[in-house]
């Protein structure tokens, strides 16, 4: 009997580009999609970017675009970096759209009238100069356990300590630097420690609904019984917010958090909408279709208290089940920016590295565990050549062309009592039970074992050989056409991973879309299929170099790339003179060289993080008299760029400009470094007090 299933991904943050560590999660639910589909279920896929809060708002100001600019922008990069990966949404909308701020609405007055929602007064701290309230990590200052500087306002990054923002010492606003006050404003609360939400959540969460590492984890958040840990939550934030403002509550907007969860609701009310299906059948209480969502482990708070906590008090159905995922690691360590293994969607496949490849590598790591997955490059590589290259698409290649050039491209009717053919036909039902359970990883293997029976097969009749004898035509034929069927059957198993693929194998071998009930058939003899086309090449290690090199850093830093350029050069010189010591000073230059650059004060009128550059902050910097230039700095590993703004520095105000990916770049500011690496960090220079900007350095 077809089931009835709405499935979702997390929401994305319209707040940066997804990277490799984003499409885990996406790819674990697309193959998961598409195998429901494949076996005639109806299923249908909802995502959405996370559009609102503070960080959305200040980036926009940032980039002096609304915040409407902003999401749509960003809505377009994420779709097109999900599309590219073959990620098939059936719609993916955003949380700011009027169908969400209705079922936010809905479900924040319907927990209102079920007297679930509490309103109380709140010290904060507010920017005097910005003008708002901060949130938690827009406030730093020193560590109260341990002194570390510059800290956020709700965890120690040095210690690990947790903590409230006012527990900070000297705390300061990292959006404008200033002392913030503690002002009082009215919050609304979800009364989450209600006992209903506590006896909810206690069944709810220990009926089988949470993998049981997470549902160990959320009886460690509920308490024991009797011992409630359970803790209202905070869902409103004052104006100026970038969200929906709540309905009986002018000036108070929802908590970012609260809406985006409601977002897969609001996703899928626009797709009913659009496809004439009925929201209701899918969300009300007794309703008989089912609802899983994928999510990361670092966001199960969310999804499996707060979520079903709010759905089944407002009079909705819970989720059918929760499925989280670990993290992505590259090479066997955390993905970082500096070593260049922090990939984007797009750099991958910019590079011209196959989507595909990616998907088949995820699949064959995923299990239904939390835990984390590594993408190890070495791996990566061999196991896509050998698996997809080496043998999978190996028997497709080695019979095609001998049906089309010596059979007029018609099959013979193939053997249903081969032993590879059974094994595969035999096997298609646990392999089924294994994507349904979200084991790809053992799926995988099983399906490479059939591949390899296959070849066996492929390697015990060889076609190339019988081609060449007189009177062999039948053998040719018959052992081609059983290849081919082979061929067809693992297209099947693998089609929920490879949909291109599988599309290209429906193409050559002529055949309907397939569903995974096909691998119970053969072709019939006599069918006809097209020229075969390559299907899949292998992957280049070269290309993995460009990848990371791309990731890297796009361009060297306005400030460090003449000392990089010279140290090559030394090193080069080095290299070639191995007799003369090498010296770590310049030589000597005379008084007129030194006067040939122009140095000034700059007082940093502006600084911003660059989209998609790892190292380089943008600098305004003013040199009095309306003069200001635009500057690429590679600071941004040690400094913050809210802490730039407003304080004075040396520049290089005759340095050529120099044309970035990201702009011109009209000068550079001078930072100290050690050459040897021993003492990391960059230290920009400042002057004594009482410079002014545009005074001459000499
Ligand atoms: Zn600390």
């Amino acid at each position: 009997m077809s089931r009835k299933i709405l499935v979702t991904s997390a929401l994305p943050y319209a707040n940066g580009a997804i990277h490799l560590g984003h499409l885990v999660e996406y790819i674990q639910t697309d193959i998961w999609v598409r195998f429901q589909k494949m076996s005639g279920n109806e299923c249908w896929y909802v995502c959405a970017d996370d559009t609102h809060g503070t960080p959305i708002m200040l980036r926009a100001e940032k980039e002096g675009i609304t915040p409407e600019q902003l999401i749509e922008r960003v809505h377009g990069e994420h779709f097109r970096d999900f599309s590219g990966f073959l990620v098939g949404f059936d719609n993916y909308h955003s949380t700011h759209s009027p169908e969400n701020r209705e079922c936010a609405n809905t479900i924040y007055s319907r927990l209102r009238a079920a007297g679930l929602i509490d309103v109380r007064t709140i010290e904060q701290y507010y920017d005097p100069v910005k003008q708002l309230f901060l949130p938690d990590r827009f406030i730093k200052g020193e560590c109260p356990k341990c002194g570390a500087k510059d800290q956020y306002g709700d965890n120690c990054e040095s210690c690990g300590a947790a903590y409230a923002p006012t527990d900070l010492k000297g705390p300061y606003s990292a959006i404008s630097g200033a002392k913030p006050e503690l002002r009082n404003s009215e919050h609304y609360f979800f009364k989450l420690s209600d006992p209903r939400c506590e006896a909810f959540l206690r069944q709810y969460t220990s009926s089988g609904v949470l993998q049981n590492e997470a549902a160990n984890k959320m009886q460690e958040w509920l308490g024991a019984p009797g011992d409630n840990k359970l803790t209202d939550w905070d869902i409103s934030r004052d104006a100026p917010y970038f969200g929906f403002e709540i309905p009986d509550a002018p000036g108070k907007y929802f908590y970012v958090w609260l809406d985006a969860p409601i977002g897969y609701m609001g996703s899928f009310k626009n797709l009913c909408a659009r496809q004439g299906l009925d929201f209701d059948e899918f969300f009300k209480p007794d309703s008989q279709t089912e609802l899983y969502h994928f999510i990361g482990k670092d966001i199960l708070y969310f999804h499996a208290l707060f979520w079903p906590a709010e759905l089944q008090h407002a009079g909705f159905r819970t989720p059918t089940k929760i499925f989280a995922h670990g993290f992505l690691t590259v090479d066997g360590a955390k993905m970082s920016k500096s070593r260049g293994t922090f990939i984007t969607a797009e750099s991958f496949l910019n590079t011209g590295l196959n989507p595909e490849w990616l998907r088949y590598y995820f699949a064959a790591k995923l299990s239904n565990t939390m835990e984390d997955i590594d993408l190890n490059f070495e791996d990566f590589v061999a196991r896509v050549n050998s698996d997809l290259v080496g043998k999978y698409v190996n028997i497709a290649s080695r019979s095609a062309g001998f049906i089309a050039k010596r059979f007029n491209g018609q099959l013979a009717p193939a053997n249903a009592d081969l032993p590879a053919i059974k094994a595969i036909q035999e096997a298609a039902p646990r392999i089924a039970e294994l994507y349904e359970a979200r084991e790809f990883g053992k799926a995988v293997r099983e399906i490479m074992a059939l591949t390899d029976g296959a070849n066996q097969y492929v390697d015990s009749v060889k076609p190339w050989e019988l081609a060449k004898q007189e009177g062999k035509e039948v053998e040719l034929h018959a052992a081609c056409s059983n290849s081919l069927n082979l061929f067809r059957l693992l297209t099947v198993l693998l089609k929920p991973i490879l949909p291109v693929v599988a599309g290209k194998v429906e193409q050559f071998m002529n055949i309907a879309p397939l569903a995974w009930a096909d691998a119970r058939t053969l072709l019939a003899g006599g069918h006809a299929i097209n020229a075969y086309e390559h299907l899949m090449t292998r992957v280049d290690p070269k290309l993995i170099e460009k990848l990371v090199e791309a990731n890297k850093e796009s361009l060297a830093p306005a400030a460090e790339a003449p000392k990089q350029a010279e140290s090559q050069q030394r090193h080069a010189q080095h290299q070639q003179n191995e007799v003369k010591a090498e010296s770590p000073w310049e030589p000597f230059c005379n008084i007129d060289d030194f006067m040939k650059v122009d140095l000034r004060i700059a007082r940093i009128a502006n600084a911003e993080h660059v989209d998609g550059a790892d190292k380089l902050v943008r600098l305004t910097l003013d040199l009095g008299n309306d003069e200001t230039r635009n500057v690429f700095a590679g600071i941004k590993a040690a400094y913050d760029p809210a802490q730039l703004i407003g304080r004075l520095t040396v520049m290089v105000a005759n340095l050529a400009p120099r044309k970035m990916k990201f702009g011109l770049s009209e000068g550079m500011v001078l930072a100290a470094s050690d050459t040897t690496g021993q003492t990391p960090g960059i230290f920009l220079l400042s002057p004594d007090s009482g410079a002014q900007p545009g005074m001459r350095v000499k």
